[in-house]
C-alpha cells in the first residue's frame, strides 16, 4: 500500500515533499480534520483532490453585461448588491436583492430565503450564476435562485484578487456543505498546483500522446483548473477542451485496457472445442420452425465460430424484444448437446424459465431424437429437485432450464459445455456468475439481453465479451399503434379489449402494484427501483429552504390511489370485463398457479390477463393484440418498451395503451411521449440514458459498472471508442518502450484495484 511509505522529509519546510501520492493531510490549509471529511468523499490523495474537477466555469474575464442578457438563457454575470430584503409573502419568507450594472439592474429571488438575511451590503461585487428570466412587469430580467459568489473587495489578498476574478474561474462542487466551497478549493489547488510544478509524472506513453495528439498530464490538470485566458468557454463547459480530452482518454484507456488483458487471459483458458459437422447441422436444421433472418444466421454463424474454437465462449446475444433470441440460443444448446455435452439455460424468473422449457420442448420435439430437458425451479418439492441434480450431475439430462439463483448455487453439471444466461434487461449476472463442474474445463457462456444499449456502451459494460446484435426483427410484423389515454376515458378502453376479444384476440392490462392500498407493495420479481427516487426528491415542506428552484417545478400533483391488479381483476371481471374469461397474474401466486395462468393464456383459454410486470420479460402468446398499462406514468421506458412488446408478434394490428392516472411530472411526459413517437429500442435506450444517467439505466449497483470520475458515458462515447481501439492493440504496439509498458502495467494495477475493486487485472 502506497500509504505505508514513510514522507521524505524536506529539511527546509519539515513537510513532507508534496506529490500525487501524498495523502492530503499533510497539504498546506488540510489537517487530520478536514483530510477526514474529504476522505468521505473519496479524496485521499493529492491526486484525488486534483481530480475533483470544476463542474462548470465562470468568465470572468470577459464577463457578460445585464444590458445584453436574454430572458431564457443560462448565464453568468458579475454585478453589485443595489439593495436586498426579506419580504414576507402568505406562503413563505422570500429574499430579495436588486444588483446593478451601471445603469441597468436585475432582481434575484430566493425561496424560503430566509437563510440569506442579512449576508450583504450594498456595493458588495457578486458572481451569479442562474437562468435569467423576464420579470413579471415584463420590462427587466430576474433570476430565481442563482448561485452565487461574493467576490474580494480591495486587494487585501493577491491570492483572492488572483484566483477570483479577471480570469475564467473554475466552479466546484462543494466538498462540505458551505465550508469547503469553491473558494477555498480554488486556493488548495492553486498552491498544490504550484507545489507540485514540474513533477506530476505522465501516465500515458510518449508516441500514443503524440498520435492522438493529447496534451502531458501536468498541462491537462493544471488547465482544467486554471485555463488560460482564450480558452473557448463552449468547450469548457462541454468539457472537450484538449485538457478534459486528454484525462478523459486516460481514465477509458485504463478501463478499456483492464477488460482487453481480462479478455486475454481468458482466452488462454482451456474450454471446449465443438464440432459443427454435416450431422450437428441437419440437427439444427431439423428443429428450425421457421426461416432465421439474416441477423439470426449471422449470429448463429458467430456463436458456432466461438464454439469450434478451444477457448471459451463469452459472448452477448443483443437484440430488440421480438427479435428471436430464443431459437438461436436454442440451436447454440443443441450444438453442444450434439457433440455429447449438456447445456444448461438460466432465466431471470421462474415463469420465465417454465416458458422457456415448454417452448424448447416444443422445438425440440420436432427432431427424431429423445432429448432430455429437466425443468428446475424453486418450486419444485425438495425430493424432485435431489432427484433433478443427481440426474444432471450424472449425465443423464441434456438440457437443464431454470432460474439463474437456482442453477448457479446448488448444481454440479456432469459435462457441461454451454450455458446461456438470459439476462433479459438485468445486468450483473456475468460478474457474479459461477457453476460447479467436474471437468476442469470453462463452459462456453452466451448471454441474452433484451436491452439495446448502443454499441459502444455494451462494449464498455461487456468489455471483455464479444458481441452479436440481432438488429432485425422476424418478417410480418406490424407496427404497434400507441396511445396515451387519460384515466377518464378508460371507459373507452375496456370497450375496445371487449371488440379485440369478440375477434378472437387477447389482451393484457398491466398495473404496477399487486395489492390495494394496504400494501402499496410494487411488484417485487421485477419493478425496477426508477419511480421511488423521483417521488422520493419531492421536497418535504419544512426542507425547502435550500432546494433548488426546478425541483419546485417537478413536484408531481398528489397521488391518486393506486389501482392494484387484484382490485382491478376483482373489479373487470365484475363489470367491465365481465362474461370475458379474465385471468390474474403476480409474482406472488405460487409457481404452479403461475404457470397454470400462463399455460391457459397461451392456449387462449384466457381472454384478458390482469397482470404485474411479471409478464414485462419474454413472455410470448402472439395472439395477443392489446396491451393496457394502467399508472403508465409510474413506469420506467424500459420497462414500457418490454411490455409494449409482448403484443405485435402476430399478423394481426396490435395496440398499447398507457393510462395515464395523475398528471404526470415532465419526466414522464417525456417518457409517454417517446413511447408514443417510436417503437425503435435503440431511440428508447438512448433516451432513457439521458433521462436517468448510466447510474440508474444500468443499475450500477448491481452491475458493478465501474464508476467514473471524469468520463462519462454518454457524452464520451467517441473518446470510449476510441480508447478501446488503442487499448486492444497496446500490447503489441511496437513503439512503446519497456519502461513504458511497466509504468502501464503498474498503473493498471492500481487502477482497478482502487476503483473497480478487481485485483485480477494487472
Ligand atoms: P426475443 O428476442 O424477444 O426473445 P423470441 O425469441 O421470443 O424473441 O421471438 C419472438 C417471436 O418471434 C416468437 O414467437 C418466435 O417464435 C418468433 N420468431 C423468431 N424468429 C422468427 C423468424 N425468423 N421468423 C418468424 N418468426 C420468428
Ligand atoms: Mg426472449
Amino acid at each position: 500500500m502506497r500509504f505505508l511509505s514513510t514522507p521524505i522529509a524536506n529539511p527546509y519546510t519539515l513537510l513532507p515533499v508534496l506529490t500525487l501520492e501524498t495523502p492530503v493531510q499533510f497539504v498546506k490549509g488540510i489537517g487530520p480534520a478536514i483530510a477526514k471529511t474529504l476522505a468521505e468523499k473519496s479524496i485521499l490523495t493529492v491526486e484525488d483532490l486534483l481530480l475533483h474537477l470544476p463542474f462548470r466555469y465562470e468568465d470572468r474575464l470577459n464577463p457578460r453585461s445585464l444590458a445584453e442578457l436574454q430572458p431564457g438563457e443560462t448565464a453568468s454575470v458579475i454585478a453589485e448588491v443595489r439593495g436586498a430584503a426579506l419580504l414576507r409573502t402568505r406562503s413563505m419568507p422570500l429574499f430579495e436583492m436588486t444588483v446593478g450594472q451601471g445603469t441597468t439592474s436585475m432582481k434575484c429571488l430566493w425561496f424560503h430565503g430566509s437563510w440569506l438575511e442579512g449576508k450583504f451590503h450594498t456595493g458588495q461585487m457578486l458572481a451569479l450564476y442562474g437562468k435569467v428570466e423576464a420579470s413579471r412587469s415584463g420590462r427587466g430580467l430576474k433570476m430565481i435562485q442563482p448561485q452565487i459568489e461574493v467576490l474580494p473587495e480591495g486587494s487585501d489578498d493577491a491570492l483572492d484578487q488572483l484566483l477570483e476574478v479577471g480570469r475564467i474561474t473554475p466552479v466546484y462542487e462543494s466538498l462540505s456543505g458551505s465550508r469547503l466551497a469553491s473558494r477555498w478549493i480554488r486556493r488548495i489547488v492553486w498552491n498544490v498546483l504550484a507545489e507540485l510544478q514540474g513533477s506530476i509524472s505522465e501516465t500515458l506513453p510518449a508516441s500514443l500522446r503524440a498520435r492522438l495528439d493529447l496534451c502531458s498530464r501536468e498541462e491537462a490538470l493544471r488547465t482544467i483548473h486554471f485555463p488560460p485566458a482564450g480558452t473557448s468557454m463552449t468547450q469548457l463547459q462541454s468539457a472537450a477542451t484538449p485538457a478534459h480530452r486528454r484525462l478523459i482518454f486516460e481514465e477509458l484507456f485504463y478501463l478499456e485496457l483492464g477488460l482487453e488483458i481480462k479478455r486475454r487471459r481468458f482466452q488462454e483458458k482451456a474450454g471446449v472445442s465443438f464440432e459443427t459437422s454435416d450431422q450437428v447441422r441437419a440437427a439444427l436444421r431439423s428443429i428450425l420452425p421457421f426461416h432465421p433472418t439474416a441477423a439470426q444466421k449471422r449470429a448463429l454463424g458467430e456463436i458456432a465460430g466461438d464454439m469450434r474454437r478451444p477457448a471459451p465462449m463469452r459472448r452477448l446475444l443483443q437484440g430488440d424484444v421480438g427479435s428471436g433470441k430464443t431459437i438461436v440460443a436454442l440451436q447454440a444448446m443443441l450444438i453442444a448437446i450434439e457433440n455429447g455435452y449438456q447445456a444448461a439455460l438460466m432465466a431471470p424468473t421462474e415463469i420465465l424459465a417454465t416458458q422457456h422449457y415448454l417452448s424448447a420442448r416444443r422445438v425440440l420435439e420436432k427432431s427424431p431424437k429423445k432429448y432430455r430437458i429437466t425443468l428446475l425451479t424453486g418450486s419444485l418439492d425438495d425430493d424432485l429437485k435431489r432427484a433433478a441434480r443427481r440426474r444432471i450431475f450424472q449425465g443423464e439430462t441434456d438440457l437443464v432450464i431454470g432460474t439463474h439463483a437456482l442453477i448457479e448455487e446448488r448444481v454440479e453439471f456432469g459435462k457441461l459445455g454451454l450455458v446461456v444466461v438470459d439476462e433479459q434487461h438485468r445486468f450483473g449476472v456475468l460478474q457474479r456468475f459461477r457453476l460447479m463442474k467436474k471437468d476442469g474445463r470453462e463452459p462456453d457462456v452466451l448471454v441474452m439481453t433484451a436491452t439495446p444499449i448502443p454499441r459502444t456502451l455494451a462494449l464498455s459494460l461487456y468489455g471483455d465479451l464479444d458481441l452479436s446484435v440481432l438488429d432485425e426483427l422476424p418478417p410480418g410484423r406490424t407496427s404497434i399503434l400507441t396511445r396515451q389515454v387519460a384515466d377518464e376515458r378508460s371507459g373507452e378502453i375496456w370497450t375496445f379489449v371487449r371488440q379485440q376479444v369478440a375477434k378472437g384476440h387477447q389482451a393484457y392490462v398491466v398495473y404496477p402494484v399487486i395489492e390495494g392500498p394496504k400494501d402499496d407493495q410494487p411488484e417485487l420479481d421485477f419493478a425496477l427501483p426508477e419511480e421511488a427516487p423521483e417521488e422520493e426528491s419531492v421536497p418535504k415542506k419544512r426542507a425547502l429552504k435550500k432546494v433548488k428552484t426546478e425541483a419546485l417545478f417537478e413536484r408531481p400533483s398528489p397521488r391518486l390511489p393506486l389501482k392494484s391488479a387484484s382490485d382491478m381483476y376483482e373489479r373487470l371481471r365484475a363489470s367491465e370485463l365481465s362474461g370475458l374469461r379474465v385471468g390474474l397474474l403476480h409474482g406472488r401466486l405460487s409457481a404452479d398457479d403461475k404457470e397454470v395462468v400462463m399455460r391457459r393464456f397461451q392456449r387462449g383459454e384466457i381472454d384478458v390477463l390482469i397482470a404485474t410486470t411479471v409478464i414485462e420479460v419474454g413472455v410470448d402468446v402472439p395472439n395477443a393484440t392489446v396491451m393496457v398499462i394502467e399508472h403508465a406514468e409510474r413506469f420506467g421506458l424500459a420497462q414500457l418498451h418490454q411490455l409494449r412488446g409482448r403484443v405485435g408478434r402476430g399478423a394481426a394490428k396490435s395496440y398499447c395503451i398507457l393510462l395515464t392516472g395523475s398528471r404526470p411530472t415532465p419526466h414522464a411526459e417525456e417518457r409517454l411521449a417517446a413511447m408514443v413517437r417510436t417503437q425503435d429500442g435503440f431511440e428508447l435506450a438512448e433516451l432513457d440514458l439521458a433521462l436517468r444517467g448510466p447510474g440508474e439505466f444500468f443499475g450500477t449497483r448491481q452491475a458493478g459498472l465501474p464508476g467514473f470520475r471524469i468520463a462519462s458515458l454518454v457524452r464520451d462515447r467517441k473518446l470510449l471508442e476510441l480508447a478501446r481501439e488503442e487499448a486492444s492493440r497496446f500490447p503489441e504496439l511496437p513503439e512503446v518502450t519497456a519502461a513504458e509498458k511497466a509504468m502501464v502495467r503498474a498503473r493498471l494495477k492500481e487502477a482497478w484495484q482502487r476503483r473497480y475493486g478487481l485485483a485480477e487485472a494487472g
